[in-house]
């Protein structure tokens, strides 16, 4: 059995007027990410984790940001066409482990929704899939509420 080990990291500016969307999931709140696709933070962190574990670059080389394809791009979207990536290399997704950082609103609520879109979107059962959430304790730009962070780990192993 061949094991593979990948991990990502990603950060957008919260700003008005634009949707707060996490692993896919729409949370309702005044502020959102800033970025060219959806902002999804999370789903970002994944993919970079997923190209990682695959050793195939990272999320900026696969969907350029200055591709006006990707303008507004549902993130999620792009998780599934990574997965197919993952599958088409002969791997499979063990169990994702990913950290939120955010300092509002509460995600708690909104974490079992997440998960269930995470694990449609790979192709996996939600309990191999792990969500969890904190605050930065009101320390920084991400304490100040002015941006959202996320760090994901995977483990692929070789397709049966
Ligand atoms: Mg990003």
């Amino acid at each position: 059995m061949d094991y593979r080990i990948g991990q990502g990291y990603d950060i957008h500016r919260l700003v008005e007027g634009r949707k707060l969307i996490v692993g896919g999931h729409h949370i309702e709140h005044p502020l959102g990410p800033l970025g060219h696709s959806d902002g999804d933070a999370l789903c970002h962190a994944l993919i970079d984790a997923l190209l990682g574990a695959c050793a195939m670059g990272d999320i900026g080389q696969h969907f350029p940001p200055q591709d006006a394809r990707y303008k507004d791009a549902d993130s999620l979207k792009l998780l599934e066409q990574v997965t197919l990536m993952v599958q088409q290399k002969g791997l499979q997704i063990s169990n994702i482990d990913s950290t939120v950082i955010l300092e509002r609103p509460k995600m708690a609520p909104h974490i079992p929704a997440i998960i269930s879109k995470l694990a449609e979107a790979m192709q996996i059962t939600p309990d191999q899939v792990s969500v969890k959430a904190k605050t930065n304790e009101g320390i920084g730009a991400l304490g100040r509420g002015e941006a959202i962070a996320c760090h994901v780990s995977v483990l692929l192993t070789s397709a049966i």
